[in-house]
């Protein structure tokens, strides 16, 4: 797509530091580590939304995430890693192209990945929700 910069990535128009390559998706380093290995999986099909990634697009993200997250990890001998999707400008997603993050992690590196609880609901309130969500798929 046309002034998309992972299709231009993709194309070979931008450069970046890939990993892997395939005819679905390919891997690259991000050009803002948030630590050492920081990657990006990006599919070669163009959606802004994760979730309307047609196809085995979706699946094979989640194949090479797989694969990528332990072998990133020995790579650079971290201790654990996040994977991090945003998804739409209010969840922090910045290149409207899905993709999604491996992030290297070690003791004390200070970056917080962990969801913050707004509030705790009780379980009548859960099970009406997790009713609503049944309902909608
Ligand atoms: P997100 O906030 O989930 O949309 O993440 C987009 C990511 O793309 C950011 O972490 C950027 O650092 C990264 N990014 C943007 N441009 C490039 C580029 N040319 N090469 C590698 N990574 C990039």
């Amino acid at each position: 797509m046309e002034d998309c910069i992972f299709c231009k990535i993709i194309a070979g128009e931008i450069p970046s530091a890939r990993v892997h390559e395939d005819e679905t998706a390919i891997v690259f380093l991000d050009i803002n580590q948030a630590s050492k290995g920081h990657l990006l999986i990006v599919p070669r099909q163009h959606t802004a939304d994760f979730h309307e990634l047609e196809g085995d697009a979706a699946a094979h993200m989640g194949r090479l995430a797989l694969e990528w997250a332990g072998v990133a990890m020995r790579a650079v001998e971290s201790e654990g890693y996040n994977l991090l999707l945003n998804n739409r400008k209010v969840a922090g997603q910045e290149v409207m192209h899905a993709h999604l993050h491996i992030i290297p992690r070690w003791t004390g590196d200070g970056y917080r990945m962990t969801p913050i609880p707004t509030r705790i609901a009780d379980g009548a309130e859960l099970q009406e929700t997790a009713a609503l969500i049944r309902g909608q798929r």
